[in-house]
Parts: C-alpha cells; structure tokens; sequence
C-alpha cells in the first residue's frame, strides 16, 4: 500500500520533471539565446578558428544536470559573438576599413590584430557549423 503510494508519487515527479524540461527547451529553440536557460551555461570550450578564439556555450536547463558531451542537443549550442585575443583572450575590438571592406579585429591589450572578410556575425555562423560537425565527429568516433 505505502509502496504503491511512493510509486505513483515518484512517478508524478518524474513526470513533472520531464514538463519543466520540455517548457525549458521550447523557449530557448525559439530565439537561440539563454532565456530558457535559467541555470546560466556551460562552458563547452574555445575554438581557434579564423585566427581568434571564439568560446563555445550550452544553456543550462537544470541545477544539477551533468552536461553529457554525448547526449546533448547539438543544435542548442552557441557561440559568443565577440571573438576573443589568441594571446591574451582578450575581447576583441572591431573595426570596418574603408577602402579594403574587410572587417580588422584588434585586441586593446596587446597587440594581436588580424583582419578577416566578413564580421563576427557572420564569422559565427561558419564557427557554429564547424563546431558541430566536430562534435558530431567525436561522437561517431565513440560509437
Ligand atoms: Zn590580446
């Protein structure tokens, strides 16, 4: 009787859990930002593409989650849009040329700067398609 009890309620937290998880992805699939993220995020790792660093996130939907490199939806990844210093992982400065109509990234601490041929808006998107498809390699690796 008193296990059935806690059964049942076990399960209704179960399910519970699993609505709240659900509500939390819905909302952060819709704008690609953190807002469902309520926990803050993790921090997946940097990646040294087109000469600069770009950190690499993971909203965090649960207090006590584990992030499961294996498990997660690759589409939920994100990437900072201010790219960071090689050297010393500075946030990088940004600046248009006029003549040439590249984008040149300068870092106000030391004294890296490197020029590429589209901004970090745009840059990003290629990180991003990178970025998963190494992921998706690891985990083919694993398999
Ligand atoms: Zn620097």
């Amino acid at each position: 009787m008193v296990k059935g009890l806690l059964d049942s309620f076990n399960l209704f937290i179960s399910l519970l859990i699993k609505v709240i998880k659900l509500f939390h992805k819905k909302n952060v699939k819709y704008n690609k930002s953190f807002i469902g993220a309520e926990y803050g995020t993790y921090e997946l790792g940097e990646f040294h593409l087109f000469n600069v660093i770009w950190h690499v996130k993971y909203p965090r939907y649960d207090a006590f989650e584990k992030l499961n490199i294996n498990t997660i939806t690759l589409s939920n990844i994100v990437i900072d849009t201010t790219p960071r210093c090689p050297t010393c992982k500075t946030e990088l400065k940004e600046t248009k040329t006029k003549f040439t109509r590249k984008v040149k990234f300068q870092c106000v601490n030391c004294r890296f700067s490197t020029t590429a041929n589209q901004n970090s808006e745009e840059l990003v998107i290629d990180v991003e398609r990178i970025v998963k498809n190494k992921y998706e390699n690891r985990r083919m690796k694993d398999v």
